[in-house]
């Protein structure tokens, strides 16, 4: 029983470690899945190559396939690179009036995002918003967010013809200014295509507006041209975030791995559909599952992951009811306790542990005792970790010559693990392993 407990792991990682094959095999159904979502062909080319470099030696899960375990990789990596530093920051809206400039192509959904935007300030933050229509080109533009303003209850500029984009910037930052609101919103003019009229626009709008954050808002159904679109923008504009707009139409929405990895800015809001509530802050998970278009595999590794666990503990607490308890017992209690926050962390946790504590911290019982002696137990052979007792004074001079310490640290080692064997054998007897076993998993 020993045997195969100990070897759990070793065998985990020896015949399911993912091969070079595994790897390429699987990442060659991952590259048609984001070319099939709409990522930029370099873009899923580096990702592969970045995921194959990760992924190969890793370890796989008992009960799935190798294919399975590298798609589960393949998300996680994908979740990390739309998430990006760290959950996209609340908008930047201190220091009042603060500006929030809104561009991108025409159709793209900026006025109806800019309405979206100043609702949800208003109405979960509680801030006086004003927006203005810069967009003198399409005729009813500025009339089409006067009357979502109305729709919403947030207040737009007054209309006033002839003016110019730059002069109607002017004018929303000192009514602004003078009516006390906390955020003016100016939903710039698009084009159908980047052109120098328009960019120059924008640029003139940006110098004078000074806006906290410019967002850049793209259809998330145009794929590779969201990213072009992206880049030239944040090239000549310079933007502090994206909303991926249509994110509730069938695309795959690709688009946000790629303008993440050409622009690096981060995507702040996902539009699902014309209603004024329908924008949600950016969730990587639900892109990455879109994405793939292989949740349910993701899901199964995790399940896996998770019934691996619960055996392992499971077949530690039987045996601990025997008031077994041997090397490996002990170097697994070892390096669970690192990952629980070392000594510290897992004593607080332990019952009734607070005399071993105070006495384990005049043994100087700390971390780097604990890694010495999990050095110890893995230059021990099998047998010898199944029955420490076994162990002859040249053995014992050999094994700690192998972790590069002293045979003194060795007999420590072996006390501790005596007296923590017989403590086992007493609870395990009394009955009082288990309830102790469950207050601490
Ligand atoms: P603009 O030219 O960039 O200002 O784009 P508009 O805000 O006028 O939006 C163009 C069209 O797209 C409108 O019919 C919007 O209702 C629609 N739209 C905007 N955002 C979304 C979205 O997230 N989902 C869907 N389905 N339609 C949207
Ligand atoms: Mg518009």
């Amino acid at each position: 029983l020993s045997e195969r407990l100990g070897g759990v792991f070793e065998r985990l990682t020896k015949q399911g470690a993912l091969t070079e094959d595994d790897v390429a095999t699987a990442l060659r159904e991952v590259r048609v899945a984001l070319l099939e979502a709409d990522v930029s062909l370099p873009v899923a080319r580096d990702f592969v190559k970045r995921v194959q470099e990760k992924a190969t030696g890793q370890g796989v899960t008992k009960s799935v396939t190798p294919g399975q375990q590298v798609v589960k990789i393949v998300h996680d990596e994908l979740v990390a690179v739309l998430r990006g530093d760290g959950p996209a920051d609340a908008l930047k809206i201190d220091n009042p009036p603060a500006t929030i400039l809104m561009v991108g192509l025409q159709g793209s959904g900026k006025t109806t995002t800019t309405a979206k935007l100043a609702r949800r300030l208003a109405e979960k933050q509680g801030k006086r918003v004003l927006m203005a229509s810069l967009d003198t080109n399409r005729p009813a533009a500025m009339e089409q967010l006067q009357i979502l303003g109305v729709q919403i209850g947030v207040d737009t500029l007054p209309i006033v013809k002839g003016e110019s984009a730059v002069q109607i910037a002017k004018r929303a930052k000192t009514q602004a200014a003078m009516g006390g609101y906390d955020v003016v919103m100016l939903d710039t003019a698009g084009r159908l295509h980047i052109d120098e009229v328009l960019m120059d626009e924008v640029q003139a709008v940006r110098d004078i507006a000074q806006p906290r954050e410019t967002l850049l808002v793209v259809d998330g159904l145009t794929g590779q041209d969201a990213v072009n679109v992206a880049a030239e923008f944040d090239g000549k504009v310079g933007i502090t975030g994206v909303v991926l707009t249509r994110m509730d139409g069938d695309g795959r929405g690709g688009a946000a791995l790629s303008m993440r990895a050409v622009t690096g800015k981060p995507i702040r809001f996902v539009g699902l559909g014309e209603k004024m509530d329908a924008i949600e802050t950016f969730e990587p998970e639900r892109i990455a599952g879109r994405i793939l278009g292989m949740g349910d595999i993701v899901a199964l590794v995790e399940k896996a992951q998770e019934t691996f666990e619960a055996e392992q503990a499971a077949r530690m607490m039987k045996r601990f009811q025997k008031g077994l308890f041997n090397m490996n017992d002990l170097k697994m209690q070892l390096e669970q306790m690192m990952k629980l926050g070392g000594v510290q962390g897992m004593m607080g946790m332990m019952p009734g542990m607070g005399k071993m504590q105070k006495a384990a911290e005049e043994a100087g019982f700390d971390d780097k005792f604990i890694r010495r002696q999990v050095a110890l137990i893995n230059s021990m052979t099998k047998k010898e970790r199944a029955n420490p007792d076994l162990l002859q004074a040249s053995r014992k001079k050999r094994i700690a010559a192998g972790a590069g310490l002293e045979v003194q640290e060795l007999n420590r080692l072996l006390k501790q693990h005596r007296q923590m064997a017989d403590m086992m054998k007493k609870m395990g007897k009394g009955g009082m392993m288990k309830q102790a076993l469950k207050q601490m998993m």
